[in-house]
């Protein structure tokens, strides 16, 4: 069996405890691998390995950090085969969405913060005349850590790690234990990619125990968390008297709102795409459908026919599209809301069930049939409670200001997509919606140097671009006078 480790200082280690946690591959339910099951003494060893590499690291000239980042991307490149098969077999998530999406993307995150540090400018302040001018100087914080989740698991381990290393930080980094496949295999290249021993640092573990020990290090300085809004509310609790920098990317409950007017095809079809891409696991995910009143039968018959023949498949097998849910208590907890759904008098239009095994070597996996559900108010905790699966939810609305409060009635506000082609119209709504991110007229487009984040339950600060630079780094104001 494969036995994963931590990397410490530049040494793959195993966890001190001598404790390990099984990793279970989700199509088929099997255990495949072991991981460290690390404590707050594997944390501080990598906090203290972190701290002794911090003076080296942050003074070293932007451009070898760079090129320590693209060479890691370069390794991507090269192992791209052995990452997508791994991302598919530790996650569930077919080998199609792997290949198209989270490989690609992570080397293009190694890439793109390569590129952004060389381009990272700060302020200066030359008032006309003065006798003084002010600039600001933005210093790498220290030791950071950087903790995410298991849907994408390298593409939002690398967002973060990324722009941290780049900006002259070190990193002990913790990746859902649920998930902990493809960290492990990128730690293994640090040292080839350039990075000194102690740079990065990778600890293997529960959240409540390596993860909790990791936010309350005194060591560390600033945390960049993705994962649910809960576990985020904690993170918040923890460090709120220790003065350390937080980023908080956490969950949502993403409406999309379509309105008569809105290019029929191209929104059931992409509206099919964002509900269900990864089984519903992405937190950009519409997961609240609200549709305008003189279109609703249509254009529900259009998504529940097109969503019936998704058919989930063994996620290895280059054909499938909709692959097994991340564990066997996620699937649970799925199945869960789907029988409150029914309670609560929902009427089920398609799915609502685990799907049947698609071949032998699955039986035991964790396969949910897509679901669409209709029927229910707002209030409903359907409605607002974020399950993270193949399950949508459908509404009706009658006039553009009540698809907005429609939209609006959430406590999360992550990401909203707005189906018009009138142009006015869809500037109007975005401009109301209480989202981070709205996509008008298409879903899950990034520029990597947009602010990404969410307001409301979904988050505090932002990812991407300079503002995640600006995250990792301390700025100091600094005077001095022309005379
Ligand atoms: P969790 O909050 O359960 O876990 C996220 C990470 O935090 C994991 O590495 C987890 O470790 C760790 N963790 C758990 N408890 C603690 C703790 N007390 N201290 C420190 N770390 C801890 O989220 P999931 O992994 O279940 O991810 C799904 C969630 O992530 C969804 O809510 C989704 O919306 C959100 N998400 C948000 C995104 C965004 O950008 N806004 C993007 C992607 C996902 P372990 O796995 O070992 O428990």
């Amino acid at each position: 069996m494969m036995e994963l480790q931590n990397l410490i200082g530049g040494e793959m280690t195993n966890p001190k405890s001598g404790a390990w946690l099984e990793n279970v591959e989700p199509a088929t339910g099997q255990v495949f691998s072991r991981i460290p099951r690390s404590n707050a003494a594997d944390v501080d060893a990598a906090v203290q390995a972190a701290h002794a590499a911090f003076p080296g690291w942050s003074s070293s000239p932007l451009e070898e950090r760079a090129a320590c980042l693209r060479r890691w991307g370069a390794l991507i490149a090269r192992h791209s085969e052995a990452l997508i098969a791994a991302e598919s077999q530790d996650n569930g998530k077919p080998v199609s969405l792997a290949r198209a999406v989270d490989i690609p993307r992570a080397q293009k995150n190694l890439e793109f913060f390569a590129g952004a540090v060389e381009h990272f400018a700060s302020e200066a302040h030359i008032p006309g005349g003065a006798e003084f001018i002010h600039y600001t100087h933005r210093k790498p914080i220290g030791v950071v850590g950087c903790i995410s989740p298991w849907n994408l698991p390298l593409y939002l381990f690398t967002w973060k790690i990324a722009p941290a290393l780049a900006a002259g930080n070190c990193v002990v980094a913790k990746p859902s234990e649920v998930t902990p496949l493809t960290a492990w295999m990128l730690s293994q290249w640090a040292a080839e990619a350039g990075f000194p021993a102690g740079v990065f640092n990778v600890v293997h573990g529960l959240g409540h125990e390596a993860g909790q020990a990791l936010v309350e290090h005194q060591g560390v300085k600033a945390v960049s968390f993705t994962g649910g809004t809960q576990t985020g509310a904690h993170i918040a609790r923890t460090t709120a008297g220790m003065f350390k920098k937080l980023s908080l990317e956490l969950g949502g409950k993403n409406p999309a709102i379509v309105f008569a007017d809105c290019n029929f095809d191209k929104a059931v079809a992409t509206t099919i795409r964002s509900s269900f891409a990864n089984q519903g696991q992405i937190c950009l995910c519409s997961s609240r459908i609200l549709i305008e009143d003189s279109i609703y039968e249509t254009f529900r018959d259009a998504l529940v026919a097109k969503a019936k023949r998704i058919v989930p498949g063994d996620p290895s097998d280059a054909s499938t599209k909709m692959g097994a849910l991340v564990s066997a208590p996620h699937r649970d907890k799925v199945l869960k809301y789907i029988g409150i759904a029914k309670e609560q008098g929902a009427r089920i239009l398609c799915g609502g069930v685990a799907a049947p095994a698609p071949n032998d070597r699955c039986t035991s996996g964790y396969f949910v049939q897509p679901t669409i559900l209709e029927g229910l108010g707002p209030d409903s905790s359907i409605n607002q409670e974020e399950i993270f699966g193949p399950v949508i939810t459908l509404q009706r609305f009658s006039s553009e200001a009540d698809g907005i409060a429609l939209a609006n009635d959430s406590a999360y506000g992550l990401a909203a997509t707005i189906w018009t082609t009138d142009a006015a119209k869809a500037h109007r709504v975005a401009s109301q919606v209480e989202s981070g991110i709205a996509w008008i007229n298409c879903w899950l487009v990034r520029d990597l140097r947009t602010p990404f984040g969410g307001v409301k339950s979904s988050g505090v600060g932002r990812e991407g671009g300079v503002e995640a630079l600006r995250f990792f780094t301390e700025p100091q104001s600094v005077c001095i006078p022309t005379r």
